[in-house]
């Protein structure tokens, strides 16, 4: 009987599932070490939640005043900055950007490093030799194909190919319920001067005269609130659609504004579900004709205003992660712990988006944990990134090991960066015949000097 798929007769030596926030700069990472790198992306452009899901800003993660990502993560910024697409905003958070900018970047340093791109491609199972992964088995218009490499970095969020390799994992709360899904848009058109001058004298402060950004949650003492109450009354928005309301404006696009909403139904949380997921995009987008009406209609400076984008991908918070080698725990960020195995350093709080309602701050419970100092911050080590059970695996970004809570910390962009760019490093060389494909095997010492070397902070 013939296999059902095709061997494609080329073998990389990493290969990198999902090129996503960290997947992307995993694959750069790995390619200017010297790997034959192949990055497999679902969507047509790399970037994920960044770019896809249109998540911006990258969030802050700041110790003392510092920004505690380095290395990679500000080649991204110089080069956003430098194509218009990036910007400081007037508080000095140098972290907005431009998702569609950002796809260019990410391809053009992944192409400059000598890394291939297959896009298009769904990986669908690897194969395994033992806990080994011999191949992984992909998906696209040219049918079922094995992919070969010395070594695998499952960057899929969802950590497809770690559960598919029989890595064991967790899903979402104690409960099994997943943070809110999130369907993100853009309002263009919009007169930003009326709208900036309404927002000041509604006492939502606007620092900037070109940088907008407001919110409303109910009974967060938001002063839109009773505009929302006079749009649900008015049958323009449901009650669920004031539960987050977040807008701000995007470098690079004049006249635009982002949405950091709608939240998807709660009874919709689990990505890993197709059904779900896909039910989640038709009520997003439901909930942004409701959003866009609001706008329209209540916002002064949005009378003219349009649909810009509606994301291609629904934003997804949480939903499986591995359990490696370590679990970082919500004491291990409230008491700062410092790993001899660092390759991150945190101090984004606890932020979970529930679907019971409101989100979460670590920052606003009562503590004297070490955390609540201003220049404190915790480690995120190499073995969160090792999977149990998989010898030639790592799985950077919002699937590394990590409890609910604290995944809530990690997951933020800059964090997934960092993260990528020390699972790149790391598998390049245990692809080399020296490494053994053995992701256990890697001198993490090495590895530190070598992330500090290419500006890296651990
Ligand atoms: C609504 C929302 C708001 C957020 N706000 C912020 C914020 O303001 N600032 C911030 O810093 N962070 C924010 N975050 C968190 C952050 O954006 C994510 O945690 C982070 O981007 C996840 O990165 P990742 O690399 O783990 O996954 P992703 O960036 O999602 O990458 C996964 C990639 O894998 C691809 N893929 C998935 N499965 C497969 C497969 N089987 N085969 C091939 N390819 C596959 C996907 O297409 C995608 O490109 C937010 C998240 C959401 C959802």
């Amino acid at each position: 009987m013939s296999l059902p798929y095709r061997s494609d007769l080329r073998a990389w030596d990493v290969i990198v599932a999902g090129g996503g926030t960290a997947g992307a700069v995993a694959g750069i990472a790995a390619a200017r070490t010297g790997a034959r790198v192949l990055v497999v992306e679902a969507q047509g452009s790399l970037g994920g939640t960044g770019t896809n899901a249109w998540v911006t800003p990258l969030m802050r993660n700041v110790s003392g005043g510092q920004n505690l990502n380095r290395g990679l993560t500000d080649e991204l910024k110089a080069r956003l900055a430098a194509r218009g697409d990036g910007a400081t905003d007037a508080g000095g958070n140098d972290n907005w950007f431009n998702p569609e900018g950002l796809k260019f970047v990410l391809e053009e340093l992944l192409q400059e490093a000598g890394g291939e791109v297959l896009y298009h491609t769904q990986v669908v199972q690897p194969l395994m030799e033992g806990g080994h992964i011999g191949a992984l088995i992909v998906h696209n218009k040219g049918g079922l194909q094995a992919l070969r490499a010395a070594v695998f970095i499952d960057a899929t969020g969802d950590a497809d190919v770690a559960a598919l390799a029989g890595v064991p994992f967790q899903a979402g709360d104690e409960d099994g319920v997943h943070q809110a899904m999130s369907l993100r848009f853009t309002l263009a058109g919009v007169d930003v001067g009326r709208l900036r001058d309404f927002l000041n004298a509604q006492g939502q402060w606007q620092d900037s005269p070109d940088f907008l950004h407001f919110w409303m949650v109910w009974g967060r003492k938001s002063s839109l609130e009773g505009l929302f109450r006079e749009a649900v009354a008015a049958g323009v928005l449901e009650e669920r659609d004031g539960d987050y309301f977040q807008g701000f404006s995007v470098p690079g696009r004049p006249g635009e504004l982002s949405f950091n909403c709608p939240r998807i139904r709660a009874d919709l949380n689990d990505a890993t579900d197709p059904w779900q997921l896909s039910a989640a995009q038709t009520d997003g987008r439901a909930a942004i004709t409701r959003l866009l009406a609001f706008c329209r209609r209540f916002l002064p400076g949005c009378g003219g205003a349009y649909l810009g984008v509606v994301a291609p991908m629904v934003g997804v918070r949480d939903s499986r992660r591995i359990v490696g080698d370590y679990t970082l725990t919500v004491t291990d960020l409230l008491d700062c712990v410092k790993f001899p195995d660092v390759i991150c350093r945190n101090h984004y709080p606890v932020d979970i988006h529930s679907v019971r309602g409101g989100a979460r701050l670590l920052h606003e419970r009562e503590g004297s944990a070490p955390y609540f100092a201003p220049d404190a911050w915790h480690d995120i080590p190499y073995r969160a990134l090792v999977p149990q059970g998989a010898s030639n695996l790592l799985v950077p970004g919002r699937a590394a090991s990590s409890t609910f809570e604290a995944q809530s910390a990690i997951r933020v962009q800059q964090n997934c960066h960092s993260m990528g760019e020390a699972a790149g490093i790391a598998a390049a060389w245990a692809a080399t015949p020296s490494g053994r494909s053995d992701v256990r095997a890697v001198d993490v010492a090495a590895l530190q000097d070598e992330l500090r070397r290419r500006g890296g902070n651990v």
